[in-house]
């Protein structure tokens, strides 16, 4: 699609060699000899044109809304996620990186069937979406299928093909196949689910995650016996049923129970995997979908492949992270104004995102799906970076406190933005008996998990204005805020903490190969390395500290460091997981979908830890959690891999 040629004087882009590096081999466009045939600047504004476009329908004048778009880009400060950059202006037309998709119980006869949607899986796949599925349809393996006389495959089964088909197809030409598999804790399948990924080489093209339910944590806590049921495949009506065990038993439909188990012990064999290898994670979907926006159309069963983002069947999300890294203000204060202005932008890039794209044509539910809700997944990176200016520890109650005070205003300027645009605009199509519905109005100002008693020099927020707004103009967007992993974005943006997680490492070597030869590079934090300056150290010392970090991994025991400075400069494993915990907690109260965050453990957690923290994210309100034990894994995790 043609992009007309960039107005003059717009400034350039400043990157790092790093950031060039990952920005060309993944968002430039390049001729059929893999040259390079747009400049960063001009990656930049194909995209904030082909985005901003769309407003003309709304009378705006495209080209200013274009360069504010790419101000916004150029500087770093907003990115939309990584299929925006491939998808914007280009034949792909695809924007979104996150889809579910629904998996009915039927082979062939619906439109939803497993091979229909094998197949519209892989057409996303194509363009650099990531899926979700919910499994739990499926009736259990070795259960009668009528038509052929013959013993159903099972969930399991049925993921193994899929997994398959997945690893066959390279997604969006450059990213590797990301899914989702979800089965509910009560199917009659939980158990082989729980272990299919045992061995590290099985199902390697999925993510896989246990669905909780409340009812499930209560028989936790009571160690009671836990019976995993399925509707009655024989009963007349299943034939035409297509829902959740909760659909069939409001239906009518027999229930039958294959087994019981005890809950405990069900609960244990899960954390005892995940203590092993980090799966499978955990969505709690009472939670979800007590935050369910559009309760009327659907009960939400999966998330995204990465687990931010729960979505009804067919519907997508576009990702989009405020880089908080760069709003920092001398003498460690925050640039609030600034947040607040360039997230009202992001939120009107974001909503033209939905008009944009081109969705898979192929696929016609896509598109319907995304107008009925026009769902938004408005989220940061670089808060940790943003800590470390301000000098507040990850994890500390101070830490906890600062994130939700910060995503807090996030929300409820993204939530401003999306009242204005509705009354410019018009609100989402299903918002009538939505939570959102103006006659009706069920949504209700989120809260903080603990009572605010810092000041950050935020500026405060009127939530009745948010419920005024509503009332008069109903809302845009059925949701509005995620916390993404931002793997590929985070890198390109230059920021140390990816989506609201701590810093990895605060020095290390990075192999990179050049040509076939193994290059190392050493990289040292510039904000750790910054405040060494700011402590006197001379260049001797910050030198051997720095070794000794890439040695130990962490800077807390090295003496010559500040006891300030080693209190604010934690790494991943230097922060409990409890803390861990909160900070999601914390987050997860005012983000409306979910959040992308990983609780690490040290290598000698024991399983009973994992547990503890499945517990408290559980009751904390968390819609999912997933762990990592260090060193158990042979591979690296997704998010690692796909920074490289
Ligand atoms: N994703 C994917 N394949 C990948 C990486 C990501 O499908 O290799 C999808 C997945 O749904 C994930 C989402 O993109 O949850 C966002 O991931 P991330 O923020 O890391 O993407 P980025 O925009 O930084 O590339």
């Amino acid at each position: 699609l043609p992009t007309p040629p960039m107005p003059k004087g717009l400034p350039q882009a400043e990157l790092s060699e790093n950031s060039f590096q990952v920005l060309s081999r993944r968002y430039i466009r390049k001729g059929d000899n893999g040259e390079l045939t747009e400049t960063v600047e001009e990656m930049f504004w194909r995209v904030a044109y082909h985005i901003a476009k769309v407003e003309k329908a709304w009378g705006v004048d495209v080209k200013k809304r274009a360069v504010e778009f790419y101000h916004l880009l150029v500087t770093r400060h907003f990115f939309p996620n990584s299929p925006t950059f491939t998808g914007a202006g280009t034949p792909l037309g695809q924007l979104a990186a996150c889809f579910v998709l629904p998996v009915s119980d039927d082979m062939g006869r619906r439109s939803d069937g497993i091979f229909q949607t094998l197949r519209d899986a892989a057409l996303i796949q194509q363009t650099g979406g990531g899926n979700g599925f919910a499994f739990s349809s499926l009736r259990p393996s070795g259960s009668l299928v009528k038509s052929s006389a013959g013993q159903a495959t099972g969930p399991i089964g049925f993921l193994r093909v899929y997994d398959h088909a997945f690893g066959e197809i390279a997604q969006g030409g450059t990213r590797r196949g990301a899914n989702m598999a979800v089965l509910r804790v009560d199917h009659p399948d939980v158990e082989e689910f729980i272990t299919c990924k045992t061995n590290e080489n099985q199902i390697t093209n999925f993510n896989i995650s246990v669905g909780i339910t409340d009812a499930f944590m209560h028989a936790v806590e009571e160690n009671e016996d836990w019976p995993l049921r399925f509707p009655d495949v024989h009963h007349p009506a299943y034939r035409e049923f297509d829902g959740t065990l909760e659909d069939a038993e409001a239906a009518g439909i027999p229930i039958v129970t294959y087994k019981t188990v005890n809950a405990r012990e069900l609960f244990n064999r899960i954390v005892s995997q995940a203590h092993h290898n980090g799966e499978p994670g955990l969505l709690f979907l009472d939670a979800a979908n007590r935050g369910n926006p559009l309760p009327h159309l659907y009960r939400l069963q999966s998330t995204n492949p990465c687990g931010e983002q729960w979505l009804g069947p067919y519907e997508n999300c576009c990702l989009g992270s405020v880089n908080l890294s760069l709003y920092g203000l001398p003498e460690g204060k925050v640039n609030w104004d600034a947040i607040e202005k360039d997230v009202h932008l992001a939120t009107r890039f974001l909503d033209d995102v939905v008009d944009a794209n081109q969705y898979v044509p192929a696929v016609p539910q896509l598109k319907a799906s995304a107008m009925r809700a026009r769902r938004l997944g408005l989220g940061i990176m670089g808060l940790a970076d943003l800590m470390f200016h301000v000098g507040i520890r990850y994890g500390s109650p101070e830490g906890q406190e600062f994130a939700s005070q910060m995503i807090e205003f996030i929300r409820y300027h993204s939530m401003q933005e999306s009242i204005a645009l509705a009354e410019e605009r018009g609100a989402f199509q299903s918002i009538q008996g939505s939570l959102y519905d103006p006659q009706n109005l069920r949504w209700q100002p989120p809260t903080p998990l603990f009572e605010y008693t810092r000041d950050f020099g935020r500026p405060a927020l009127d939530w009745q204005q948010i419920v005024d707004g509503i009332h008069k103009h109903g809302i845009r967007n059925a949701a509005q805020t995620t916390i993404a992993p931002t793997g590929t974005i985070g890198t390109v943006a230059g920021c140390e903490g990816y989506g609201c997680e701590p810093v990895f490492a605060l020095a290390y070597v990075r192999h990179v190969n050049d040509n076939g030869v193994d290059l190392p590079l050493t990289y040292a934090s510039p904000s750790f390395e910054k405040a060494l300056i700011d402590s006197g150290l001379d260049e001797d010392t910050r030198q051997k500290v720095v070794e000794q970090v890439m040695r130990e991994g962490t800077c807390q025991n090295i003496s010559e460091i500040p006891e300030d400075v080693r209190r604010i400069f934690v790494v991943s494993s230097d922060i409990q997981a409890e803390e861990h915990v909160r900070m999601q907690a914390a987050l997860q109260a005012f983000v409306d979908n979910s959040i992308s965050k990983t609780i690490n453990f040290e290598s000698d957690a024991r399983e009973e830890d994992v547990a503890t923290a499945y517990l408290q994210a559980w009751k904390l309100n968390c819609k999912g959690i997933t762990v990592y034990v260090a060193g158990s894994r042979e591979q690296e995790v997704l998010q690692k891999s796909v920074s490289e």
